[in-house]
């Protein structure tokens, strides 16, 4: 018999739980409640995998990133770097795992500094991190730039040169400087027109593979991380409610959420007729989430359980894990059968 092969975890999320203080009043200001914007989460990712994390906006994706790396603080939870606590790490061992651990954020317009050239964006982290100076650290940028398919020369110019799809060319030069190991891209391609965004996705398809990188690719849609994900994640309200193996999630969605994101993705094919699920209402405010499970006000098969009890996030089977009262875990009754 085959031996199950262990999986290699380069970053490991248990319980992550953000919630932003809500304060009032200006002298003795007291917290009169929070924001749940991350709400206790748990995920892995492998090894030189890309981990899709999918929501609509403001349902915690970016303050979940920004958490992993400790750009804020996480309120609770683990994050294991490599089986290193980030969040309990000293300043100087943080200094060196951001070396390790870089992101590329949304917008390439806001994300770069108008009054640097290129060549000082780029080569600012290998600055920071004493990793070159002088000529070395110019051709070390050239390199870089290069390899991201912009041209050296580019190094003197100033980000206002740039088209959107170049812009973001410089921002994954920037995270890739310093030789990184996971990149965390936040929505990288959702400022950008749709004839760019595939060749953003592909040159960053093709740097994973040369150097071996370990991606968490944040989008708000399905489309977009279909292709680049190994696996998915779809997240709602600060919580994860689906998280599987992309193929399986494409092919047999089990929350109802991710089934009414599916059916909002425009069908390629005319001949396969496919039905929207249209969600009622608007997502509801994470200051005060729904009781029980936090989809049910929206849910179009809720129950009354629903309403009252929050779902654990369980196995169904194979990996492919769910948050829902309709969907039983692997090892219930009714999947022994
Ligand atoms: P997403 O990236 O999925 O769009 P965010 O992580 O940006 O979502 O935001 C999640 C929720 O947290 C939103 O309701 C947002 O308004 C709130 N939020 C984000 N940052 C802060 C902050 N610094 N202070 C208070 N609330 C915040
Ligand atoms: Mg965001």
């Amino acid at each position: 018999m085959a031996k199950a092969v262990e999986r290699e975890h380069l970053l490991e999320v248990k319980n992550l739980v953000k919630h932003f203080p809500i304060r009032q009043g200006i002298i003795f200001s007291k917290q009169v409640g929070a924001v749940k914007a991350v709400d206790g989460i748990s995920f892995d990712v492998e090894k030189g995998e890309t981990l899709g994390l999918v929501g609509e906006s403001g349902c915690g994706k970016t303050t979940a990133g920004r958490c992993i790396l400790r750009l804020i603080e996480p309120t609770s939870g683990e994050v294991r770097f490599d089986g290193k606590n980030v969040p309990s790490l000293p300043k100087d061992e943080l200094r060196e795992l951001r070396k390790e651990m870089q992101i590329i954020f949304q917008d390439p317009y806001g994300s770069l500094n108008p009054r640097m050239t290129v060549g000082d964006i780029v080569g600012e982290p290998l600055h920071i991190h004493n990793i070159a100076k002088g000529a070395a650290k110019e051709e070390r940028v050239r390199e870089i730039l290069e390899t991201v398919g912009l041209s050296a020369f580019h190094a003197r110019r100033f980000p206002h040169e740039f088209s959107g799809g170049q812009r973001q060319r410089i921002g994954i030069a920037r995270a890739l400087a310093v030789n990184p190991r996971l990149i965390i891209c936040d929505e990288p391609v959702s400022a950008l027109d749709v004839s760019i965004q595939a060749q953003v996705i592909n040159l960053l398809q093709d740097l994973q593979e040369e150097f071996g990188l370990t991606y968490l690719f944040i989008a708000h849609d399905l489309s977009v991380v279909k292709h680049i994900s190994d696996r998915v994640a779809v997240m709602y309200l600060g919580k994860i409610v689906e998280l599987t193996r992309k193929t399986e999630l494409y092919k047999n969605p089990k929350h109802p959420y991710t089934q009414a994101l599916l059916s909002a993705i425009p069908e390629a094919d005319p001949t396969i007729k496919k039905e929207r699920i249209l969600l009622k209402g608007d997502v509801p405010s994470p200051i005060n989430p729904p009781s029980g499970c936090r989809f049910h006000t929206r849910c179009p098969k809720a129950m009354d359980i629903c309403k009252v009890e929050d779902p654990a996030f369980v196995d169904t089977g194979d990996g492919h894990f769910v948050a829902c009262h309709l969907v039983p875990a692997a090892n219930s009754s009714e999947n022994l059968a």
